[in-house]
């Protein structure tokens, strides 16, 4: 989708901190981490929410993001793995993608 940021960031036209690269998925450093680890990870098709996305999908995002969330050291004290959905979810970028934070105490419930 041409104006979409992630198919952007996905197909070179704006840097990011890539952090793990596939045919499917892209991870990178969130631009405005809220924890010490924080990251994103995306299908590389352009799927708008959670609600459009076919369950084969989901199970490689949720276990790409889990895997990466160990290798930046979650793996002991965990984290948390959030995807934001439409406007009550407060989805800002309308293209799948999962959050990855860690490395502080976060708290509950959201706001
Ligand atoms: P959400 O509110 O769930 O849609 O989250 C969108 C996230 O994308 C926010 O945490 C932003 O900080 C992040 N973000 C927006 N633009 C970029 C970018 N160019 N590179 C990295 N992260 C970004």
């Amino acid at each position: 989708m041409t104006d979409c940021i992630f198919c952007k960031i996905i197909a070179g036209e704006i840097p990011a901190q890539k952090m793990y690269e596939d045919d499917d998925l892209l991870a990178f450093r969130d631009v405005n981490p809220q924890a010490p680890v924080h990251f994103l990870v995306i299908p590389k098709t352009h799927i708008p929410t959670i609600l459009e996305a076919e369950a084969g999908l989901l199970g490689k995002l949720l276990f790409k993001a889990r895997e990466l969330a160990v290798q930046e050291g979650c793996g002991e004290r965990g984290g948390r793995f959030v995807i934001n959905c439409r406007e009550d979810g407060g989805q800002t970028v309308d293209h799948l993608h999962v959050h990855v934070l860690g490395g502080r105490s976060l708290g509950w419930p959201p706001g």
